[in-house]
């Protein structure tokens, strides 16, 4: 049949002008529909969840009733208090308002909402956790116990939600299937500070109470959900536009790669038994993909047996009463291989048509009732027989009183069809959600399906062999796409998925899509290889260790000193068996490391974008890294944001090494940033911007070079979109870098045995190094944190220049200045009686100590931290060094200069920039290297003027509770 225009459809191209030919769609599958008493029915028309809400009439299809209001309510709407004992509810969502705002609402239903996305894109929920003030995005109560939340986007759901929330995250990149152009806003209910200012009515939008108001996730505009629409809906991403790296520059081309697999977001939710992990593993994903379910009702299962639990959002406040009795609803097979069930709670006396309904809402199911039936859950021993066997409650039989009493699962099934209205959408369209509406009929298959499509399209001329059906399961955790054959019998197909589940079929969309093949091509970076091989070495070493196929898998980069590789895979099945496998494999006794690259479309770019590079040290300055790096993750791109434990600063370097112009910022201690600088300075040849600036977040302790920079001493839990405008207004200035060369001999008194066959090694240096008391102290502290293996891991290590020798093993004879020997720029240096001598780069140390003084002094130049000069300074002992900390004293001025060589005649602690070790007995050569670093200074004064508090956005990251903003 042919498709109708409908006088809305336009509206839902987001203002951009239709083609000629372009699709229309048809309102005919909701309107059929049962029969609703909110404003507008009908499941097909209606705004798009995400992106533009085009004024003109919206059809959110809630079941709205009158109900009488036992507490305080406030509306979900305007967000104000409902006074009066009468309040309107949906009975399926929860969604409250006031009578008078009724017609004013265009937040659609849970139930419909799957089929308003606009590009299904799945989510990363991290653990579960205790979020206070948000609201569960189904069934819109609050998130009082566990609940889940995702990294990338503000999506909180229930545990027991999970499997009904919508596949809406933030489209972070291309994925190939769908190219988009226009940016538009992704708007996210209420998640919004209980200040926050509409921006078209300038009036409060937000609630702590209830999911009042939306944001787009990107700029974080807020406004009310009705304001919403009166807004342009193209994005521009606000304040942080210039440093945000836009999705339509990163492409990420996968089959079942998410981005999961670029950001290694551990959900350590323990995996019930029978039940696909929840991470990010593939074998889940492998059974799910024969059985071709996914998402299962996570969570939703025997816990919710005895009542207690939310039974379906349909049922009444407060616990079942007496004539009241719970039932147990199973949505098709799956549901029943896995136990999965939810509970309705119904009258005794219900009729079973109520129950059916109740069950449908149960599900989120918001079609008529005429199509379904409750059979009775057969027992185990009827199992294998035909399900037929139970006993049935469909929409129109009558009533069976004594049935009713004695069973109490029901397994909920839909009606064989003869034939069905199918919405099938086009994959090409930039923007909007229309489709065209077709008939399916025994006769049809996939193929007669496209040939109908296309002349609705205006595609008939290019041929039915260059079109294909894809069938798209939009899960919240995983979106997965099928090419149906050819010859495929669509009704079987649909039936066939309804039996299996009625939730899966509501999350099903069919998409007709070019047929051209995406050619598949996966960068998959793998760590933790021995440095120092050649191309030809690693790639007999990974063929070795993981039996890489040589076909489809090209080495694309190696980066040999840090001993890791780029793949290319041209095939996605061989990219996700090498992702497992690597992950899973040891070479020379280290475990490697698998990352999925995304690319960077540079050239696409615009000119004035300087994206920001954020790399968090996770571990760093307790758990303020690992909120960090979801604050940055949600108010960037997150493909932009890396966890320094994933590999270290090599990917993000990699992933951004053709940015014509880029920032880079690094969240954690001093150690953290020395690591990201050196692995800069390795990388700098490899990069469009050789020199980008780099800002610093400390977070923990010490973070001189922090300081000096005016970034603080650490990181007190400073608003991280505050923090990434302070990068965007800071300085950058020049500070020198230097490299210190470790020429170790062989061991005195051949007590190290290790150390003697040692090669030279060469570390970067760039706020100080300390040789003696000072290293030794911050030793002992050092040695205590290294007994928790894991919890800290060092940039040296990987150079390999610790030297293992104890502590016990180093002489206490007093006297640094016997035990090692000072040349300045070739000059000897004479000594003062010292236990340290320490080379400073920058006017901090050992946490903001001014160890150079202030003093002037005709002997030496001013110091700077980009003259390329050091200053040499000596303390006389803990005593001194107490001194200097307070800023009684200074140390004790020896040296400037640019060329320093240290002959150390015994072991002797040394620590550079914080991170100390025990050097065996031999030279340390101090000297320049490569060029200046640029670094971000904060600006001094903030000259934010105080404008309408836009400033909410504040709250976009994972904010403290009860934010008075
Ligand atoms: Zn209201
Ligand atoms: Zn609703
Ligand atoms: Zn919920
Ligand atoms: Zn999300
Ligand atoms: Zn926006
Ligand atoms: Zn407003």
């Amino acid at each position: 049949m042919a498709a109708a225009a409908e006088p809305g459809a336009l509206g839902w191209l987001g203002g951009v002008s239709p083609r000629s030919g372009s699709p229309t769609s048809s309102p005919e599958l909701g309107a059929g529909s049962r029969s609703r008493s909110g404003p507008g029915s009908g499941t097909g028309s209606g705004p798009e969840r995400s992106g533009a809400r085009p004024p003109g009439p919206a059809a959110p299809s809630h079941s709205f009733r009158k109900v009488t209001l036992t507490k305080p309510t406030f509306c979900h709407l305007c967000s104000d208090f409902i006074w009066g004992l009468a309040g309107i509810l949906c009975d399926v969502c929860n969604f409250m308002s006031h009578e008078k705002c009724l017609k004013h609402v265009k937040t659609p239903c849970t139930s419909v909402a799957p089929s308003l996305v606009r590009v299904p894109v799945a989510h990363c929920f991290g653990p579960r956790g205790l979020y206070k003030r948000r609201f569960c995005s189904v069934c819109r109560k609050g998130l009082e116990a566990l609940g889940l939340r995702c990294e990338v986007c503000e999506l909180h759901v229930h545990p027991d939600c999970v499997p009904f929330a919508c596949s809406d995250c933030r489209q972070c990149h291309q994925d190939g299937h769908r190219e988009h152009d226009a940016h538009l806003h992704h708007w996210r209910e209420g998640t919004l500070p209980s200040g926050a200012r509409c921006e078209l009515c300038r009036k409060t939008c937000g609630s702590s109470d209830v999911p009042a108001g939306v944001r787009c996730e990107w700029c974080g505009v807020q406004a009310h959900s009705v304001c919403s629409a009166g807004l342009a809906p193209e994005c521009t991403f606000g304040r942080l536009r210039t440093l945000v790296l836009p999705p339509a520059c990163v492409r990420l081309l996968s089959r079942n790669f998410s981005k999961m697999h670029c950001f290694r977001i551990p959900e350590i939710a323990v995996p019930e038994p029978g039940e696909p992990g929840d991470g990010e593993g593939w074998p889940a994903l492998g059974r799910a993909l024969t059985k071709a379910v996914c998402d299962p009702l996570t969570g939703d299962g025997e816990d919710s047996a005895d009542g207690s639990v939310p039974a379906g959002p349909g049922r009444e406040v407060g616990a079942p009463e007496s004539g009241k009795q719970t039932l147990k609803i199973f949505d098709g097979s799956d549901a029943m291989q896995r136990n999965h069930f939810r509970t309705v709670t119904v009258p005794h006396l219900a009729r079973s048509q109520e129950v059916l309904e109740a069950a449908l809402r149960a599900y989120y199911i918001p079609e008529d009732p005429q199509g379904f039936q409750l059979q009775a859950l057969p027992t185990p021993a009827q199992l294998g027989d035909t399900v037929a066997a139970g006993k049935v409650w469909s929409a129109g039989s009558t009533e069976e009183e004594g049935g009713r009493a004695t069973c109490q699962a029901w397994v909920l099934r839909a009606l064989p069809r003869t034939q069905e209205i199918l919405k099938i959408y086009p994959a090409w369209l930039k923007v909007g959600v229309a489709y065209v509406s077709i008939r399916v009929t025994p006769q049809s298959t996939a193929r007669s399906v496209v040939l109908e499509v296309l002349p609705l399209l205006g595609r008939q001329a290019e041929g039915v062999e260059g079109f294909q059906l894809v069938e798209v399961l939009m899960g919240s955790r995983q979106v997965q796409r099928t090419v149906l054959a050819d010859e495929e019998p669509l009704l079987n197909r649909l039936h066939e998925i309804r039996q299996m589940s009625l939730r899966q079929m509501s999350q099903t969309r069919f998409y007709v899509a070019e047929s051209r093949a995406l050619a598949p091509r996966v960068s998959l970076f793998v760590g933790g290889l021995p440095p120092g091989l050649s191309p030809q070495e690693y790639r007999s070493l990974l063929d070795e260790a993981v039996a890489s196929k040589a076909a489809v898998v090209t080495v694309s980069h190696v980066y040999s000193a840090q001993g890791a590789v780029v793949l290319d895979v041209a095939c996605f099945a061989e990219a996700e068996r090498l992702y497992m496998l690597v992950r899973d494999t040891a070479v020379r006794g280290r475990p490697l490391m698998a990352l999925v690259l995304p690319e960077v479309l540079h050239t696409k770019l615009a000119p004035d974008c300087r994206p920001l590079l954020v790399f968090v040290n996770p571990r760093s300055g307790g758990l303020k890294g690992r909120d960090l790096l979801c604050s940055f993750r949600k108010l960037l791109n997150p493909h932009q944001v890396f966890e320094l434990t994933n590999g270290g600063p090599l990917p993000g370097f990699h992933v951004f090494s053709q940015v014509p112009c880029f920032r880079v910022l690094v969240c954690g201690g001093d150690g953290t940033v020395g690591w990201v600088l050196t692995a800069l300075e390795d990388m700098r040849h490899r990069l469009a911007c050789p020199e980008p600036a780099v800002a610093i977040l400390p977070l923990g302790t010490g973070n001189d070079l922090g300081r000096v920079l005016r970034w603080g001493a650490g990181y007190s839990g400073e608003d991280p979109f505050s923090v990434l405008l302070s990068v965007d207004e800071a300085d950058a200035v020049l500070v020198d870098r230097w490299t210190i060369l470790l020429d170790a001999h062989k061991a005195a008194g051949g007590e190290d045995s290790e150390a003697e066959a040692e090669p030279p090694k060469i570390v970067q240096m760039s706020n100080y190094c300390g040789i003696g008391i000072d290293a030794e102290l911050s030793l002992d502290f050092h040695q205590a944190r290294e007994e928790e293996p894991g919890k800290f891991r060092s940039r040296f290590h990987n150079k390999g220049v610790y030297v293992r020798v104890g502590l016990q093993k180093i002489s206490h004879s007093r006297g640094l200045h016997r035990a090692l020997r000072l040349q300045v720029e070739q000059q000897e240096v004479e000594l003062p009686s010292i236990e340290g001598l320490i080379f400073i780069n920058i006017p901090s140390w050992g946490s903001g100590a001014d160890l150079w003084g202030s003093d002037s002094d005709s002997r030496f130049e001013k110091p700077r931290m980009d003259d390329g000069l050091l200053e040499v300074v000596g303390v006389t002992g803990v005593v001194h060094m107490g001194q200097v900390q307070s800023g009684l004293r200074s140390g004790i001025r020896i040296a400037q200069g640019s060329y320093f060589r240290v002959t150390l005649l015994k072991a002797t602690p040394v620590q550079v920039d914080g991170e100390p070790w025990v050097q065996a007995p031999g030279h340390l050569i101090i000297s320049a290297a490569g060029p200046k670093v640029h670094m971000l200074r904060k600006a001094k004064q903030k000259p934010r003027k105080a404008g309408p508090p836009k400033d909410a956005r504040a709250d976009g990251a994972p904010a403290p509770e009860g934010d008075p903003k």
